[in-house]
């Protein structure tokens, strides 16, 4: 089980500000903790590594 698809594409995403779900591509960042998604609700960003969807 790989943590995160390198390739993965759009993927949905639950908030963990504003709890709500949205579906976005991973954004590269230059450093794992630059890695993540911006939530369109809340505006915040989501680091992947806290980006669940289960
Ligand atoms: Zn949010």
């Amino acid at each position: 089980m790989a943590e995160f698809p390198a390739e993965a594409g759009p993927q949905q995403i639950v908030c963990p500000h504003c709890k709500k779900t949205f579906t976005a591509e991973l954004i590269a960042g230059q450093t794992e903790r630059h890695r993540g998604f911006k939530c369109p609700h809340c505006k915040l960003f989501v680091p992947a590594a806290r980006a669940r969807n289960s």
